[in-house]
């Protein structure tokens, strides 16, 4: 849990991938804005594109951030499909998650573009929650830290200190997305200390110490406290178990500074 500094703030986000419609989705964070307290922690949930209007009414009132799974780099134009940071923007979106495992691994997007979408959602005024992670392969391989430091300094590499300060980095190893399997708190936080070296070569100690990293991977209610023990580990990213309030909901107590409203019953 985020000790290092007093800015990294407990961050834990929701992404519920391309899960629930518009109205399934205002009814879980209707849910979560009634019963989640969010404490000393910050919470984002990211609906898909076609819930944002009606979540970002559902959450009015609400400390929970409005996030968004994707983005287009582009500004407007001929981009058929796609969606543009301004418009995110007009609907309350104040964090864009880019370069998720899914976004590179089934839809083919390479450095260079995860690279172009951080710099169009920090030219917009948004904050990124930048994935990064290796796959079960390249682990075997011993290559883990390598191909998390190639993608941070690909999607960084034009970053400023200043620029940092609208980044999260989530650490997601490839192979415990959606699986059931966890990677090691032991494995975490070596991977989270070589994030932030990786970052403090770049832009500087100062900057790294500050930048807030998230662990993604399987997380649930029952792993989520041990995963936030580790001073390394500022917040989670959190898919499956996001998708009901009672877990998203214990999952957000875990951090010690978070209380539940209730019980949490049911979903
Ligand atoms: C994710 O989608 O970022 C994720 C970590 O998923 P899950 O928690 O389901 O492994």
């Amino acid at each position: 849990m985020s000790n290092g500094t007093d800015s990294r703030k407990t961050f834990i986000a929701g992404n519920w991938k391309m899960h629930y419609t518009h109205t399934e989705a205002a009814a879980l964070a209707a849910r979560l804005g009634e019963r989640l307290d969010t404490g000393g922690v910050r919470v984002m949930v990211a609906p898909p594109f076609t819930a944002l209007q009606a979540v970002a009414d559902a959450l009015r009132g609400s400390a929970i951030v409005l996030g968004a799974q994707n983005v287009s780099p582009e500004a407007s134009g001929a981009h058929t499909g796609e969606v543009s940071c301004a418009m995110l923007a007009a609907l309350g979106v104040r964090v864009v998650i880019v370069g998720h495992s899914e976004r590179r691994h089934v839809y083919g997007e390479d450095d260079a573009l995860v690279a172009r979408k951080l710099q169009a959602v920090l030219a917009a005024g948004l904050e990124a929650v930048l994935c990064v992670g290796e796959t079960l392969a390249e682990r075997e391989a011993g290559a883990a830290e390598a191909v998390v430091a190639r993608q941070l300094r690909a999607a960084l590499g034009t970053c400023s200190a200043a620029d940092l300060r609208a980044v999260t980095v989530a650490y997601e190893p490839v192979w415990a997305i959606g699986t059931g399997r966890t990677a090691s708190v032991a494995d975490a936080d070596a991977m989270h200390r070589a994030v932030r070296a990786v970052v403090a070569g770049m832009t500087g100690a100062a900057a790294a110490a500050g930048l807030v990293v998230q662990y993604g991977g399987s997380v649930k209610p029952d792993n989520a406290a041990e995963l936030l023990a580790s001073p390394e580990v500022d917040g989670l990213l959190v898919g499956g178990a996001s998708l009901q309030a009672d877990s998203f909901i214990r999952i957000v107590a875990s951090s010690a500074s978070s209380p539940l409203v209730d019980s949490c019953p049911g979903n």
